[in-house]
């Protein structure tokens, strides 16, 4: 009656190959797992797996051994799948998949050696900088975009008076119905006064958090009026857009519309200082500083915070989703930075992160740059060799140092105890639950997508989709606790897009034509696709359903696995209870076993016909235990179709 499909995506698709076999013609082959044994045996080093070795074959694999160094052995074996080694100590190795914005500090020590031989002048340094000017645009993509912006009134908030400072509320319309949502920190003493642009980095809590209501403060107080906004995608820009948006290249391009756009906003009101107009940010927001101030000359000063690096982009597609520092045939955030010599510099640094190397290497490549201005005394550095990635206190009170004496600010003012730490709400432009948002506003990626490419929209659009789905599904368990709310959302979207993504780079063509070994049929597409999508590193599986089973009840958890499977179980099981009248308790319990297995094998594939042959799989054994239980499950089977066009016949007359 049904089509047997055998397990095969259970037998995946390695093979082995043995010491007669390693000759040229089978081009000295080997399974990866086996090179990456025999390396550590070799070299006596632990190997860290954060790669998928299944079914992954080198060639010319022992070739690439080279017995006098595990490290090079280890790059030539990784590189050919595009992983590559990270050295945790002496003896251990972590392999991970290559990762393009995050080098090595050697890669960053070549790299700047390299764009040291570019120039020896001021003069040679300045035809450098106006070819990365130039390619930095393009490769940003940044004209297309702006030729779409609009110069609309901003929506501005009351104005909330506190001790030396105010702050107001404003959403600025950049792409039509697209708005930036920030804060305006104003100094209470009138006059002009110089503007300190600050975009934010991905620090929990976003820009309402404390550290970052205390900085836009205390600068304030002391004379300058600062902005922060949200990154694109969070905060009141996922009401917009939804938070999926914010890693995509889209997130890249519109953050920079975004800081150009309030800054041009700024420089219509009279109290701004044109004069006088920096840039400050951290961690990602520090990101922002370096593509901010290669984009537009009008900044005069600079603090990028816990930040900058010669090696490191930024892993975030927000800072590394348009290929920027392909610039100038390459290039990287130090040399960028370097274009805003000779004007005030600091680069905040610590010692436990990526920006550790910026005395030996970063700091000292910008001294050279600002010394053909001779302003070597324009670029500082202030270097925490004991602190870790955040915006803590003493490298607030670098930024206030810096500038203090860049835009003269008034010191006696520094005090954050002085400032009002307001609740999220008091900072948001469109009310708690977005009730405030123009009726025009744009409230769908794909509305924002419209105005990037067709490839871009097709990928965003999918993504809004997975979003959408795990939100759906995640408030029918109406969850009391928000946070854990947001946690099993973010799970499943996780999953569902590496699913999709899994499925979508290894399409059937990659599994060889065959048969299948029990039945001796070709086989066929959907098997050839469902083995190819079986290879799917068991981690993405086991991250889910750990993650469920940390914040969900069993019943919760099973919820979810049959909103990925529409139901099956309970509709499958309906069936043998109405083909079997008289099932037992026994039977019902391990029926209902099988069922739930293929539930959770079927969660990992992307459409209703994988899902589906996969409780073929799994009927086929529901029904061979019947048998085996002294059923007939053919003869029952026929007995309730008799039955059922008899009903049917019945009804007819
Ligand atoms: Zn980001």
């Amino acid at each position: 009656m049904k089509k047997r499909l055998v397990p095969l995506f259970l037998l995946g698709c390695t093979f082995s190959l043995t010491a007669q076999n390693m000759t040229v013609e089978t081009q000295f082959a080997r399974p990866l797992s086996d090179v990456l044994k025999e390396i550590s045996t070799r070299f006596n080093v632990t190997l860290k797996y954060d790669i998928d070795t299944v079914g992954k074959v080198l060639p010319y694999a022992d070739f690439r051994i080279r017995p006098y160094s595990a490290e090079e052995s280890l790059t030539n074996v990784l590189a050919y799948f595009d992983y590559k080694f990270v050295k945790q100590d002496e003896k251990t190795y972590k392999l991970k998949s290559y990762e393009y914005p995050r080098r090595t500090d050697e890669d960053g020590e070549k790299m700047l050696a390299y764009l040291h031989t570019l120039y020896k002048d001021q003069a040679s340094w300045e035809a450098r900088k106006a070819i990365l000017r130039a390619e930095v645009r393009q490769k940003l993509g940044i004209d297309p975009i702006l030729k779409q912006k609009v110069n609309t009134k901003p929506v501005l908030s009351k104005v909330r008076k506190f001790d030396g400072y105010t702050v107001q509320n404003i959403a600025l319309e950049t792409l039509p119905g697209l708005y930036v949502c920030g804060s305006i920190y104003t100094p209470a003493k009138k006059g002009k006064h110089p503007l300190i642009i600050c975009p934010n980095g991905h620090f929990g809590d976003g820009r309402y958090r404390k550290d970052q209501q205390q900085r836009m403060a205390t600068l304030a107080r002391m004379g300058a009026v600062c902005v922060d906004y949200d990154l694109f995608g969070w905060g009141e820009s996922a009401l917009q857009v939804g938070g999926a948006a914010h890693r995509s290249s889209a997130a890249h391009i519109m953050q920079a519309v975004n800081g150009l756009s309030l800054l041009d906003y700024m420089l219509t009101r009279k109290d701004i200082d044109p004069t006088r107009i920096g840039a400050n940010g951290g961690s990602g927001g520090g990101s922002q500083v370096v593509l901010l101030t290669a984009l537009d000359d009008r900044f005069t000063a600079a603090a990028p915070v816990v930040s900058l690096a010669s090696h490191f982009d930024g892993g975030c597609p927000c800072e590394s989703g348009m290929p920027v520092t392909l610039a100038g045939g390459g290039t990287n955030n130090a040399e960028l930075m370097a274009m805003f010599a000779p004007q005030p510099l600091l680069v905040v640094s610590d010692g436990k992160d990526w920006t550790a190397s910026v005395p030996t290497l970063e700091y000292p490549y910008l001294q050279r740059i600002y010394g053909f201005y001779k302003a070597t005394d324009k670029v500082s550095n202030v270097h925490l060799p004991k602190e870790g990635h955040d915006f803590g206190p003493n490298k607030r009170n670098a930024v206030y140092d810096f500038f203090a004496q860049a835009f003269n600010l008034d010191k006696k003012m520094e005090d954050e105890s002085k400032v009002t730490i307001e609740p999220e709400s008091a900072l948001l432009s469109f009310g708690n639950k977005g009730e405030l948002m123009p009726a025009h506003a744009i409230r769908s990626f794909n509305d924002v997508a419209a105005y990037f490419d067709k490839k871009l929209y097709s990928q965003l659009k999918s993504d809004a989709g997975l979003e959408k789905k795990a939100a759906d599904w995640v408030a029918t368990l109406q969850l009391e606790n928000e946070k854990d709310a947001g946690f099993v959302r973010t799970l499943i979207y996780n999953h569902l897009r590496q699913v999709r993504d899994w499925h979508n780079e290894h399409p059937y063509s990659t599994v060889p034509e065959g048969i299948n070994p029990s039945t001796g049929n070709k086989l066929s597409k959907l098997d050839r696709e469902m083995i190819a999508d079986s290879a799917m590193p068991k981690e993405v599986h086991e991250k889910l359903m750990n993650g469920l089973r940390r914040v969900l009840t069993e019943e919760q958890v099973e919820q979810i696995l049959d909103k990925y499977t529409v139901g099956k179980v309970a509709f499958t099981l309906k069936g043998y209870q109405a083909i079997v009248p008289d099932l037992t308790a026994e039977e019902e319990a391990t029926i209902l076993g099988h069922l739930k297995e293929a539930r959770e094998k079927a969660i990992d594939y992307k459409n209703m016909k994988q899902i589906s042959a996969i409780f073929e799989i799994y009927k086929t054994k529901c029904e061979q235990y019947l048998n085996n239980n002294g059923r007939n499950w053919r003869q029952l089977f026929k007995d309730y179709v008799n039955k059922r066009n008899a009903e049917k016949a019945a009804q007819k007359k």
